[in-house]
């Protein structure tokens, strides 16, 4: 744990946050201030400041915060969904900002999931 780090924080409990998932090597939570009508983070709970940070033996990890994006999507109701006349629609983004080029306000790895029916403020420039 970094103790200055607010995700780390949130991770051990110490901040309320509105959780939405969580297992042995992940959380999931809303953000605070939401992007889009649905806006969740889900993060590792260790700490990892950026995906530049990251190297192949974090790849299982990775995955696993990747293939969490859909279930969530599912649950919250903004899963990407095809109709009986084959028409789309629902959806989200997903999102991953790295430094400050980036756009990486904090330093704790994060996946924005973002959706819900438009328009959305949108996040970043
Ligand atoms: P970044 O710009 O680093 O990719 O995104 C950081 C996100 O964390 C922002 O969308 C911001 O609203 C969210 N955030 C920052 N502090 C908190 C907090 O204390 N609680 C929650 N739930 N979200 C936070
Ligand atoms: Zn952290």
């Amino acid at each position: 744990m970094d103790h200055n780090c607010i995700f780390c924080k949130i991770a051990a409990k110490q901040i309320p946050s509105s959780f939405v998932y969580e297992d042995d090597d992940l959380l999931a939570f809303k953000d605070i201030n939401p992007a889009a009508p649905v806006h969740m983070l889900i993060i590792p709970k260790q700490h990892i400041a950026t995906l530049s940070d990251c190297t192949d033996s974090h790849a299982p990890l990775l995955g696993k915060m990747l293939a969490l994006a859909p279930k969530l999507a599912e649950e919250h109701g903004i899963a990407a969904k095809v109709g009986p006349d084959g028409q789309r629609s629902g959806g989200y983004k997903t999102l991953i900002n790295c430094g400050p080029n980036g756009g990486q306000e904090v330093y704790h790895l994060h996946v924005h999931v973002y959706g819900g029916p438009r328009p959305w403020r949108g996040l970043g420039t």
